[in-house]
């Protein structure tokens, strides 16, 4: 069974007896806010739960969602679908961001958002700061798919793929996590090397462990540009570890993956197939 596979089945057990599967890819869930817990300097973890939080579906352990951003009041300006969005004045518009789900509990109509809190001037960041228990949002996520086809997702390692290679700063440790938590299920653990960029030692979040498995955190200094020590790892690599059935997963700050990016494919000759990268935020822009 492929880790796609495995994934999706899990969730999609758990929903069967509850909705009938729709050909649908995205809807908007009204959630409330049940627990906030802070996990280290830089993350807040926050849980919400919501009636209709059972039809979500997580393709990929990286599965992103929308998050529509309460008003400063924390009121919510509902949104009936995406033309209402669109029909909207700009400056009406709620802001809306893109986070990952680090946990689904479809059963307990739950899941939780690890947010990575790099201060007040973004609205997400801000929200996160200020979460409190029974705060509403709207959010918007992938359901069920007719097909199995996968969305919301870049986690699609090929069948072949025996070692794995991840790069993520800290926006991306949240599904680095996710993605660490599927391997480990695996009867047979695959070799997988992680590098992780944060702005602190502590926030090294909890995460499986097996032989095989090596992790490095490294911790960014005041005023780094963001990525660069990820890039300097990607650079130093041996070409030995960029060979056969190698899968290279990677999640960071945009401009910071586009470099890394372009070093391991011409260093490797590696294809699309095997190399997902995905910009989490760009330096200096808001809503990415
Ligand atoms: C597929 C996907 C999954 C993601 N998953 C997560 C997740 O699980 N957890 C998470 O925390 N983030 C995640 N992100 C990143 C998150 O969407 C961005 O960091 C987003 O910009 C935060 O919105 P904001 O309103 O706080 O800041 P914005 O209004 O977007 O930006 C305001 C300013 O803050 C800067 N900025 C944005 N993010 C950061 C940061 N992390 N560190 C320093 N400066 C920053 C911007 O460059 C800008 O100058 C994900 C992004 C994508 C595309």
């Amino acid at each position: 069974m492929s880790i796609f596979t495995k994934i999706s089945t899990t969730v999609k057990s758990s929903i069967s007896t509850m909705t009938k599967p729709k050909p649908i890819t995205m809807r908007f869930f009204e959630v409330e806010v049940i627990s906030v817990t802070p996990l280290s300097p830089s993350f807040m973890r926050i849980g919400f739960k919501g009636g209709k939080v059972p039809d979500m579906c997580m393709f990929a352990p990286d599965q992103w969602i929308k998050l529509y951003i309460p008003n400063p009041d924390g009121s919510v300006l509902r949104i009936h679908n995406q033309a209402h969005y669109n029909k909207l004045p700009k400056a009406t518009r709620p802001p809306v961001r893109t986070y990952t789900i680090s946990a689904l509990r479809p059963d307990q109509y739950e899941f939780d958002v690890d947010f990575v809190l790099h201060g007040d001037e973004g609205p997400a960041s801000r929200w996160a700061m200020n979460a409190k228990i029974g705060d509403q949002m709207q959010i918007r996520a992938h359901c069920y798919s007719e097909d199995d086809t996968p969305s919301g997702c870049r986690w699609l390692p090929p069948k072949s793929a025996n070692k794995f290679l991840l790069f993520a700063d800290e926006t991306g440790l949240p599904a680095t996590i996710g993605i660490l938590n599927l391997l480990a299920q695996q009867n047979e653990k695959p070799n997988v090397e992680v590098f992780v960029e944060t702005p602190t030692l502590q926030d090294r979040l909890a995460m499986p462990e097996w032989e095989g498995l090596t992790v490095k955190y490294l911790i960014k200094s005041a005023g780094q540009t963001p990525g660069q020590l990820l890039y300097d790892e990607a650079v130093s690599l041996a070409p030995a570890k960029l060979e056969g059935g190698v899968y290279i997963w990677l999640a960071a700050e945009k401009t910071a993956t586009r470099r890394i990016r372009l070093h391991l494919s011409k260093v490797s000759g590696l294809g699309k197939d095997a190399i997902s990268v995905a910009g989490y935020w760009k330096y200096g822009e808001k809503q990415y």
